[in-house]
């Protein structure tokens, strides 16, 4: 290909599905913007790695999910450094576990703000950008839980079914203009972000860790494996894809199973 390379934002892409996704558009040869809330060295040595490794061009750029104007700014630093936002994805995403009376406000105020109106303000900011360039494609990643509710996660299964609102009525605004919006719904993956869930659930279920993967994390999903980062990548890639074009406004559920039932 000797087309200029497309750009792409992933939210939340220091660790986990965030990275793996970052990592295989970069080795796809996008320019590619990594994002977390932090400003470490280690935070910009992740992008700097992907380049070195890739040889596209990665950028670090700080920014909290949970602020609107960060969120919106985010896109702009991506606009200033690259010339183009042709690809979003909204990926960043945090989890707290306890039952509904329990369950501190603060904390949920912050999923709704990272896991759903990031999405809406790093949408609200890419769109005009696509439309101007005629096309472009917004990925959002929601989870078995936006399909399906699970005990204890009140608030993120609340984000997660708000975001897949979020994909249909966004795809329909943009169908016209060549850019399609879509949520890809994992189920279990092994990353940071469910290893944190897992003492909260053996005390919220009174389980030890071996007892709550396989009772309560894999019970859910029939083929009993983790899903890997790097298949979640793969099918963010194709939904890239000029294959995917007329794929919009729905969901693609990589979750062995689990919502079959
Ligand atoms: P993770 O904890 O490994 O990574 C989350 C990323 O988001 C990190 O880079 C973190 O720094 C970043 N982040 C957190 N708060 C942020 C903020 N305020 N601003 C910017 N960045 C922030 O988690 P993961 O498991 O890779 O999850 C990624 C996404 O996939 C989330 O939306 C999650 O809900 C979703 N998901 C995960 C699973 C799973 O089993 N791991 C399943 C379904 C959906």
């Amino acid at each position: 290909m000797n087309s200029k390379p497309r750009t792409a934002i992933v939210t939340g892409s220091t660790s986990g599905i965030g990275l793996a996704i970052a990592r295989r558009f970069a080795a796809e040869g996008c320019n590619v913007v990594f994002n977390s809330f932090s400003d470490t060295a280690e935070d910009h040595a992740v992008a700097d790695k992907a380049a070195r490794e890739t040889g596209a061009k990665t950028l670090y750029v700080q920014a909290d999910m949970s602020k609107g104007d960060q969120c919106r700014g985010l896109v702009a630093k991506a606009m200033e450094a690259f010339g183009s936002v042709d690809i979003l994805v909204n990926n960043a995403g945090v989890q707290h576990v306890a039952a509904v009376e329990d369950f501190p406000p603060a904390k949920w105020d912050q999923i709704i703000a990272i896991n759903l109106t990031s999405a809406f303000h790093t949408s609200a900011a890419a769109i005009p950008l696509m439309k101007a360039a005629g096309g472009g494609r917004i990925i959002n990643i929601a989870s078995a839980h936006g399909l399906v509710a699970s005990p204890f996660k009140s608030a993120y299964v609340s984000a997660k079914h708000g975001i897949m609102g979020l994909t249909k009525t966004t795809a329909l605004e943009v169908a016209q203009s060549g850019i399609t919006c879509n949520a890809i719904c994992p189920g279990y993956v092994l990353t940071p972000l469910v290893e944190a869930q897992i003492p909260d659930q053996m005390k919220a279920h009174d389980m030890d860790r071996e007892t709550v993967i396989r009772d309560v994390m894999l019970d859910k999903q029939p083929t009993k494996e983790f899903v890997t980062v790097e298949q979640i990548a793969a099918t963010a890639w194709f939904l890239c894809s000029a294959d995917a074009a007329q794929i919009n406004g729905t969901h693609i559920s990589v979750d062995g199973g689990w919502t079959a039932e």
